[in-house]
C-alpha cells in the first residue's frame, strides 16, 4: 500500500520557522502570566501609526472589500514605483511591481518563479532562516558562503566569486541584515554588482530593514541603484512590516525586471491572488503620510541599539559587533561551551528570557536578541543573561 505520509515533492519536507515558533512560545508563556523577557520577536513593539489604520478602516467603510488585481491595486503600485525611485534611486515602473501578502511571500514568489532543480542560489551566512527553506521548496540548491564578524559580516568578493559556477542563478543579499544588523558598504555592493554582471546571475536584495539604519557613515544603499546593468539583474524586496510596525497586516512588495515580474505575477495569481484589499489602502497611506512616525520609531530603535550594545559588551564571554541597522544583535556565546540551542533552552527555563538560537541561520555558537522592545525590557533581559552567563 502506498504511504500517504511520505511526501514526494520538495514543498512537504521543510523545517518549520524557529523564529515564529519561539516568538509564539514566548507570547504563550506571557499570556499564562509567566514573567518572560522576550528578545525573540522580529517585530516592532509599536502599534501601527493611526493614520494608516484610519485609511484601512475608511477603505472597509467604503466597501473596498473585493478582489483586486493579483499583483495589487494600481495606485499602490504607482506609489511603490515612485518610492523606489525617490528613496532608493532604483529605476522601475508600476508594471514591475508585485504587491504580496508579506515580504516573506515576495521572496518566496521571486525564488519560486526564477529557480528550479539544477539551479544554485548563493546565500551569505549568517542569513535569515527562511531563505534556505524557500530555495529548497523551489527544488533548487542553497550554496552557503560564510562571512565573519571581522569583516562586518559582509561577503568577501573573492569568496563570492569562488562560489559562482554555471548553475548559479541567484544570490540573496540582505542589507540591513537579519540576524547580524550589518549594513553593507557601498564598495562591497559595487564588487558584488560587478561579479553578478560578469557572471550573469541575479541578485535578490532583501531591503525590508532599509529605514532602520543608525549610523551616518553607514547609509542604506540599494544595489539596484548602482547602474543599469545590475538593475536589470536585481529583484528588490521590501515591505511594511518593520518600518511601519505592520507585521500583522501582511503586506510586502518587490520590483523585478519586467520579464520576471510577469512570471511572479502568474505564480501569485494561482497561489494567493491579491494581498488583502483594505490592507493595501493602509499601505498607500503609509507611503504618503507616515514618514514622521517612521522616523520616531527609528530614533527609538537607535537609542535601544546603543543601550543593548553597551550592556552586552559588559558581559564576560559574549562578543558581538555593533549593529548598524535592523533591530537585532548577534551574540557569539561559543566561549561557554554550550550549543546555541542548549544555551537558549536553559536561558528560557532558568531565567525566563526568550532568545533565538542561530543554528538555523548558519551561525552555530550564536544567539540573536531582538531589541524591538522597551528599554526596561532590554535592561531586565540583559541583567538576567549576565546572571545566567556568570552561572555557567
Ligand atoms: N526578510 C527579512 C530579512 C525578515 O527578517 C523578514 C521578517 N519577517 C521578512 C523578510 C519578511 O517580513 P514580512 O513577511 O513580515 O513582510
Ligand atoms: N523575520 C522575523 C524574524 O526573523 C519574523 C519571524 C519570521 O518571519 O521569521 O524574527
Amino acid at each position: 500500500m502506498k504511504n500517504l505520509q511520505e511526501t514526494k515533492g520538495s514543498m512537504g519536507c521543510l523545517t518549520p520557522s524557529a523564529t515564529l515558533a519561539i516568538t509564539a512560545a514566548a507570547k504563550a508563556l506571557k499570556a499564562q502570566g509567566v514573567d518572560v523577557c522576550s528578545m525573540s520577536a522580529g517585530e516592532p513593539d509599536f502599534d501601527t501609526p493611526e493614520v494608516i489604520k484610519q485609511a484601512a478602516i475608511q477603505a472597509l467603510q467604503e466597501g473596498k472589500t473585493g478582489y483586486t488585481p493579483a499583483s495589487g491595486i494600481p495606485e499602490l503600485k504607482k506609489a511603490i514605483a515612485e518610492k523606489f525611485q525617490k528613496d532608493n534611486g532604483i529605476k522601475t515602473t508600476p508594471a514591475q511591481i508585485i504587491i504580496a501578502p508579506g515580504a516573506k511571500y515576495s521572496v518566496f514568489t521571486a525564488v519560486a518563479a526564477l529557480c528550479g532543480p539544477g539551479d544554485e542560489v548563493i546565500i551569505p551566512a549568517p542569513f535569515w532562516l527562511s531563505y534556505t527553506e524557500m530555495v529548497k521548496a523551489a527544488g533548487a540548491t542553497p550554496v552557503i558562503v560564510q562571512t565573519t564578524a571581522e569583516n562586518n559580516y559582509e561577503i568577501l568578493p573573492e569568496e563570492l566569486e569562488a562560489a559562482v559556477n554555471e548553475n548559479t542563478r541567484l544570490m540573496i543579499l540582505t542589507t540591513p541584515s537579519n540576524p547580524t544588523g550589518a549594513v553593507y558598504r557601498k564598495a562591497t555592493l559595487e564588487k558584488i554588482a560587478e561579479i553578478a554582471v560578469k557572471n550573469n546571475f541575479m541578485v535578490l536584495a532583501d531591503e525590508i530593514y532599509e529605514k532602520l539604519v543608525y549610523d551616518a557613515d553607514k547609509p542604506h544603499i540599494s544595489i539596484a541603484s548602482l547602474n543599469d546593468e545590475i538593475n536589470a539583474l536585481t529583484i528588490t524586496v521590501n515591505g511594511f512590516s518593520k518600518a511601519y510596525a505592520m507585521t500583522g497586516w501582511r503586506l510586502g512588495y518587490l520590483s523585478a525586471p519586467l520579464w520576471l515580474a510577469k512570471k511572479i505575477n502568474a505564480f501569485q495569481s494561482h497561489s494567493t491572488s491579491n494581498p488583502t484589499t483594505f490592507a493595501q489602502y493602509g499601505g498607500l497611506k503609509a507611503l504618503e503620510a507616515a514618514d514622521e512616525a517612521v522616523e520616531e520609531m527609528r530614533q527609538a530603535f537607535s537609542v535601544r541599539r546603543d543601550l543593548i550594545h553597551g550592556l552586552i559588551n559588559d558581559i564576560d564571554g559574549i562578543s558581538c559587533i555593533r549593529p548598524q541597522g535592523a533591530f537585532y544583535i548577534l551574540c557569539d556565546i561559543s566561549s561557554f561551551g554550550l550549543s546555541a540551542a542548549d544555551f537558549c533552552k536553559r536561558l528560557l527555563e532558568e531565567k525566563k528570557v526568550a532568545a533565538i538560537p542561530c543554528e538555523a541561520f548558519s551561525a552555530p555558537g550564536n544567539i540573536r536578541l531582538s531589541y524591538a522592545c522597551s528599554e526596561a525590557n532590554i535592561r531586565e533581559a540583559i541583567n538576567r543573561i549576565k546572571d545566567f552567563c556568570a552561572s555557567l
